[in-house]
């Protein structure tokens, strides 16, 4: 990934923290994240992966803590008494800068690939259908599913329902993407065609967090890598330091625990 120059810092995270009722769950996040920067996110199960990714995106409200996009306070402002969420329209309006694609599809059962795709364009952004149609054609041939446009989700294999998730996040025009571990629930023969496509939207330049247990994916694309544990990122660098000279006991742990 070392062809792509990286830009202006995009996204920065300040000592966030999030609880759950009693629960501090994220312990104090600081990271920042420059455009057409590729960055992974890995560590154990219940490590706060998800949890921040949703922070991201304004899925969960911080409990404290500040998150910036291109140097403005994205979803709310960090006050003395905790953190003030934004209202909701203008969160809205925020969200739709950032893409987030699930582990499970959440595509709409009772609409077609290509209607999944042109649904929110047209209804948040105002598209025409027309002009929706044609720039969704054009993702769905972007992710190697022309021939599916007209299928419905049930008829779509795992990877296939991935992949048109993709396409509809990125029907927005989103200047960031989120991915949450976004192959775990596919079956491993199906795997290959999603980080294919993941891989593609990085060569291409897009800014994109992803929080994935695919760790041959995360050295050959990531830029960066960052070890979460126990609400903390507690280490980071580029992949060859992490995966090689590991500086925390605990990340080498974690490599003791999956393949590398
Ligand atoms: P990861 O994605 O790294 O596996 P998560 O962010 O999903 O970790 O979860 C981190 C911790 O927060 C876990 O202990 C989980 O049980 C807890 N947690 C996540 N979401 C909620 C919630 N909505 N309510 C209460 N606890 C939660
Ligand atoms: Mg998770």
């Amino acid at each position: 990934m070392s062809a792509i120059k990286t830009g202006a810092e995009l996204l920065r995270v300040e000592a966030l923290t999030k609880k759950f009722g009693e629960a501090l769950i994220l312990r104090g996040i600081d990271l920042s994240i420059r455009e057409r920067e590729v960055v992974a996110v890995i560590g154990p199960s219940g490590s706060g992966k998800s949890t921040l990714l949703r922070c991201l995106n304004a899925l969960e409200t911080p409990t404290s803590g500040r998150i910036l996009f291109r140097g403005e306070p994205a979803f709310g402002e960090a006050t003395s008494g905790g953190f003030k969420a934004l209202p909701e329209r203008e969160i809205n309006r925020q969200r739709a800068r950032i893409g987030m694609v699930f582990q499970r599809f959440n595509l709409f059962p009772h609409l077609t690939a290509i209607e999944n795709v042109i649904a929110a364009p047209m209804w948040v952004r105002g598209l025409k259908r027309r002009d929706a149609l044609a720039a969704g054609e054009q993702l769905l041939a972007r992710v190697g599913l022309s021939d599916k446009a007209n299928m419905y989700p049930a008829k779509l294999s795992g990877g296939q329902q991935q992949r048109v998730a993709i396409a509809r996040a990125l029907a927005m025009k989103p200047e960031l993407m989120l991915f949450d571990e976004a192959t775990s629930a596919l079956d491993p023969e199906l795997v290959g065609e999603v980080l294919a496509v993941m891989h593609d939207l990085a060569r291409g330049g897009m800014t994109m967090v992803v929080v994935t247990h695919e760790m041959g994916f995360a050295r050959q694309v990531a830029n960066r890598i960052m070890f979460m544990d126990e609400g903390l990122i507690l280490e980071e660098g580029p992949p060859e330091l992490i995966f090689n000279q590991p500086r925390e006991q605990r990340t080498r742990e974690f490599f003791g625990k999956v393949s590398k």
